[in-house]
């Protein structure tokens, strides 16, 4: 199992050695000062950070502050501890955003107990957020998780920008005639030779039923198309076993439109690709029509 990483920061190169002596299941990085630690936090993946309060130039309550001001690292839990143990200090701790507070000198069995219970919040909170963002059935991107990424590469860079609407030709009939739990699996063999062929950088979601949708980024219009019929045709070639023992074969339709001047937001990105699907089907499905 990959350990966690936890940053100590502290000006008392004694103090950091203690606790590096006490982490040693964990790996464990250090700074002497808080523009080290900001430097770190914002390179590496950092699971923890033990922060002092006391430490000349930025102390510990700043950098907690910038830390929980930047999208990137305001997730990571802080624990401060410091030799300043009166309520105002404390007080301070938690409204700057720190999760736990140790004065010292602290005992050491505790501090480990501390920073494990940290350490399973942070993984509790991962998992839930990987299940928010996911469709139970097929585990590509669901619909909310789709559009709130969709739209950031939308307002981060429209340039290039092409929205595919992709539809399973007839899926009704397909439900009626070998039974929903095939229908599923479908469904589940549509996703995963999507997911085979398209671009990590892609986003690819389940917008509900049987409909699905990609968002990509590339400079060259003539391999969209090229991607978007390889997907057509891997489907083409699927084959599911249905429940009873029957072979289902099925396909796939697509409408794809490119962010142009008419196009002011993914909304309307997303509609030009419907329309284009709404071709695709009207033109006898297992077609992909790009909107010129
Ligand atoms: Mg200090």
């Amino acid at each position: 199992m990959k350990r966690e990483t936890i940053l100590v920061v502290d000006d008392t190169v004694v103090n950091l050695d203690i606790l590096v002596n006490l982490l040693r299941d964990y790996d464990v990085v250090e700074a002497v000062n808080g523009e080290e630690a900001l430097e770190i936090v914002g390179q590496e993946q950092v699971d923890l950070v033990l922060l002092d309060i006391m430490m000349p130039g930025m102390d510990g309550y700043t950098v907690c502050r910038k830390m929980k001001e930047n999208d990137q690292t305001r997730g990571i839990p802080i624990i401060f501890i410091t030799a300043r143990s009166d309520e105002n200090a404390i007080e301070k701790a938690y409204d700057c955003g720190g999760v736990d507070y140790v004065t010292k000198p602290f005992k050491p069995r505790e501090l480990l107990a501390r920073v494990k219970i940290q350490l399973e919040h942070q993984k509790l909170i991962a998992q839930l957020e990987f299940l928010a963002a996911r469709d139970s059935m097929t585990g590509i991107y669901n619909r909310r998780k789709f559009f709130e990424l969709a739209k950031q590469k939308f307002s981060e860079n429209p340039e290039n920008l092409y929205a595919a609407m992709l539809d399973i030709d007839e899926f009704k009939k397909i439900n009626d005639r070998y039974g929903h739990p095939s229908g599923d699996r479908v469904i589940k063999a549509v996703t995963g030779a999507i997911s085979g062929i398209i671009d990590e950088d892609s986003v690819f979601g389940r917008l509900g039923g049987e409909e699905f949708a990609i968002i990509c980024h590339y400079d060259n219009q003539e391999f969209v198309v090229n991607k978007l019929e390889s997907i057509r045709k891997e489907v083409e070639q699927l084959e599911v076993m249905s429940e009873k023992g029957e072979l289902i074969k099925f396909t796939i339709s697509e409408g794809v439109a490119k962010v142009d001047g008419t196009i002011r937001n993914l909304d309307e990105l997303l509609q030009c690709a419907d329309e284009m699907l709404y071709k695709a089907k009207g033109a006898g499905r297992n077609k992909t029509i790009f909107r010129i």
